[in-house]
């Protein structure tokens, strides 16, 4: 029996913007997207910025344009959203994309993707989407996503702001926390959301 691994793919590791340059060529230039893959359970990604757009061009080119998995969200800047509507496995019928993450300004989570994706700001909202997406508020504490034991707690940033830690069965166990700041006025506590 070997012992449980999972794959951690970093689609993008920018913050703030894309950011393509020659400078950049090492990391890539691509917003948040780390994703976690076990052979045999349905994948979860971690936050949806632009390296999503890459992580479903390999799906594809890997024969598996019908997607199912979970994505944690850690909140909603842009830098950890904007890849959600060119992931391609989303055109297709069939695939099935549950989104977690925290409510946030009195928003429930798809409240809050309603409001960036949709004209004028971007032409295609949700619902045109052919895929059949979830949205779900997670709340700090343990919960089972898909087939992943999953850890969530505020950390401190601007606006409600999750990390998150995961665990395939008795796997290795992932911790993510992309955007964690020193509170401006050296609190050690998180701001409400
Ligand atoms: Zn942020």
């Amino acid at each position: 029996m070997g012992v449980a691994c999972v794959n951690i793919g970093f689609y993008g590791v920018r913050g703030s913007t894309p950011c393509a340059s020659d400078a950049n060529r090492r990391y890539g230039g691509n917003t948040a997207c780390v994703v976690l893959e076990q052979p045999g359970c349905e994948p979860i990604i971690l936050d949806l910025g632009t390296g999503l757009r890459l992580y479903g061009e390999d799906l594809i080119a890997a024969g598996r344009p019908a997607f199912r998995g979970h994505a944690l969200v850690t909140h909603m800047h842009w830098d950890h959203v904007q890849g959600l509507p060119f992931f391609k496995p989303l055109l297709t019928d069939g695939s099935r994309l549950d989104v977690w993450g925290p409510a946030a300004d009195g928003l429930s989570l798809r409240a809050a993707f309603d409001r960036f994706m949709v004209p004028p700001f971007f032409p295609v909202t949700i619902a045109d989407l052919p895929a059949d997406i979830g949205f779900h508020d997670l709340q700090e504490g343990s919960s089972r996503i898909g087939d992943a034991d999953v850890v969530t707690m505020a950390v401190p940033h601007i606006g409600a702001t999750f990390g998150y830690r995961v665990q395939f069965g008795d796997g290795p166990s992932v911790a993510y926390l992309p955007d964690h700041q020193q509170p401006t006025d050296d609190s050690s506590a998180v701001a409400p959301g």
